[in-house]
Order: C-alpha cells, then structure tokens, then sequence
C-alpha cells in the first residue's frame, strides 16, 4: 500500500544517501557485501516503484519483498533472475508486510521456485483476511463507517464500487507460510538477520536488521522522503493505529544503532536512521497539537484533512486520508483530549476536551 498523500517536501537534516546510481527495473545493484538492490514498477496514483531486495544465501538467493501482481512486475523478475541474479534458485522469500507491493508477487515466485514464504503471523493470516473480500459486495460495516466521518453519496458510491479490489493486485497467496517473531534471528548465508517488528502501518511488520553488515531492511516503517500510511479501517473504528507507530519507531530507535545502512521500500538507501526517527515522531505530534487546536469547535474526520495534507485529497485518496485523520483523532481520544459525539445525522464530531 502507498505511503499517506502527504510528502515531506523539505530535506530532514542528518540524511544522506551514499548510492548515485539507482538499478532500472530488471537491473540489481550492490548496496553491501551479499545485498542487491532491485526496484520494480507500481502503477500506484503516488507510487511508480517499490524497493525489494536479494541477499545471496548459499547456492542461491532470499528475497526480500516482491512487487505488485502485474505483467510488468512478473517481467521485471525474470528479467533480473535470469539477468544479475545469475539464474541461481530462489530459496527463500521474506515479506516486511501483507500490502498489495510487498506481498503481491509472494505466491508467484514460491510456487515458481518451490520455497517457502516467510512473515510474521498477523501479516500473514490478515492478507489472507483481505483477500478473501474480493468479489464480495462492501458490507454496511464498512458504508456506515465513512458515513460517520462525514462522507457524502459520491464518496460512498466510489468505496462501494471499489471494494474488494485488494486481492486483484495479490498473486494467489502460498497456502502455507513460516512464521518470523519479533526478536528471532534468521540466519541468512551464516550472518544473522534480526527481526524487528513494528506496528501501525501494518499489523506486524517485519523490518530485518544485520548487526554485522550494519545494515536494516526498513520496509514501509522507515521511509526517508515520504511518511507512511497510518490509518484506521472499517473493520476496527476504534483502533489506535498511530498510539502503536509512535511507540514503535520509539523502539526501533532503542533497538537499533544509528550508524546502519537503511534500506527502505520506497525512496533511496540512507543513512541517518535516528534523525528520520526523530522527524516522524515529531512530524506526527506536531499534527496531533495543531488538530487538537483546531477543535476547539466540533470538527468531521473529513473537516480536517484540509489541516493533515498539504495537498488536495481527490476521491482516489480519500479513504487513506480519512483513515489518517481518523488514527490522529483516536490517538488524541486515547490520550484523553479529544472526545467524540454522534449528532442527529449520526456523523461522528469531534472536540477537544476543556
Ligand atoms: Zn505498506
């Protein structure tokens, strides 16, 4: 899934990026000893590539990541398989998270290559549980939920007519998986990887750290340019996603030296991991302080994403930003600033606590 509308459009102080060279689609590029970087297209209104990686292990490769199921990714892999990866076997595939750009060619090339997947369980059994709604109609649940944070007809009708669309970009899931948890370590051509497992973007996302080659596979919890999507979704309104990211990159701080290389899902490698850290955390509180000023009048999720995204939020976006809106506006509910109240209409207003 793509990263929330909003982009940091200023350089955080305390990045750098030490590659020049990006590999095109189809192309790997060394980013340390046994490490190759591949990009693969998207076709995502905010996204045109995905990072995925490829660790040499033995005679042949673990991946990291897969791409969005689409001809162009299936091309890119065979191109870059038969190509830089010198034909040698996939043994393994890792995915950070269950969204469509990460997970979405995991089945293609377990079955393709007759390995194994591995992620954590939630990532895991939660694909399964998306992927399972295509074809069906949008439940009410789901209709009753934008209409509570102030959707209108149009709105409603465009979610209803795009529901289920989540297993199309998903390659038939492997039926079968091995499970990662946090802290394990994974032992990859006889260095060790640890898992470190964030929450908030994803349910249990998976980010893998060498301490020997100082290197952390960052997933879609730690971007360099863009913020990732925290978000609420229908099937749990009263989630307190970003309570949970907050305190996740919290913890890959604690967790993780700052002297890594950072390779994320989307923008360049870079160095700096705690400065990023730092940025996000900060970022996102200042958004909590300025939407808690603002409600001092009672305020619609969708009221506020005016205050949350510098850019225009069109019908393609709304539903990332109204889940946005609505994790700040229940981070500051569980902190117990804002409370909420259910007008005539039943849409949900919001306030801040005096
Ligand atoms: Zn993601």
């Amino acid at each position: 899934m793509p990263p929330a509308p909003s982009q940091d459009l200023n350089a955080i102080a305390g990045l750098t990026y030490p590659f020049t060279t990006v590999p095109a689609p189809g192309e790997a590029q060394e980013v340390a000893p046994g490490v190759r970087w591949l990009r693969m297209s998207l076709h995502l209104p905010a996204l045109n590539l995905i990072n995925v990686w490829a660790l040499a292990d033995g005679a042949g490769w673990t991946l990291v990541d897969t791409g969005m199921n689409t001809a162009d990714t299936a091309s890119n892999w065979q191109s870059a398989l038969a190509g830089p990866l010198g034909a040698r076997p996939v043994q393994r595939v890792i995915c950070t998270h269950m969204h469509p750009d990460h997970i979405g060619m995991a089945g293609w090339l377990t079955r393709g290559h007759h390995c194994r997947l591995w992620t954590t369980r939630l990532e895991y059994v939660t694909c399964r549980m998306l992927v399972a709604d295509t074809g069906r109609e949008a439940p009410a649940d789901g209709v009753d939920f934008y209409r509570e944070a102030g959707w209108d007809n149009d709105a409603l009708e465009h979610y209803k007519a795009r529901f289920g669309g989540f297993g199309k970009a998903v390659h038939a899931l492997p039926d079968s998986y091995r499970r990662v948890v946090d802290g394990e370590e994974l032992r990859i051509d006889g260095r060790i990887w640890r898992a470190v497992v964030g929450r908030g973007h994803s349910p249990e996302h998976l980010c893998l750290h060498c301490p020997e080659l100082r290197v952390l596979i960052s997933g879609d919890q730690v971007l360099p340019r863009i913020t990732s999507n925290v978000s609420v979704f229908p099937t749990e309104p009263d989630a307190d996603p970003l309570s949970e990211w907050l305190a996740s990159l919290a913890s890959i701080k604690a967790r993780v030296g700052d002297d890594v290389l950072v390779l994320p899902s989307h923008n360049e490698p870079f160095r700096g991991l705690h400065a990023r850290l730092d940025a996000l955390i900060q970022g996102h509180e200042e958004r909590l302080a300025g939407l808690l000023e603002a409600l001092v009048e009672p305020k619609r999720a969708v009221d506020v994403l005016g205050l949350l995204f510098r850019r225009r939020v069109g019908l393609d976006m709304l539903g990332m930003a109204t889940g946005e809106a609505l994790a700040h506006l229940n981070c500051l509910m569980a902190r117990g600033q804002v409370e909420r109240a259910t007008d005539a209409e039943g849409i949900h207003r919001y306030r801040r606590v005096n």
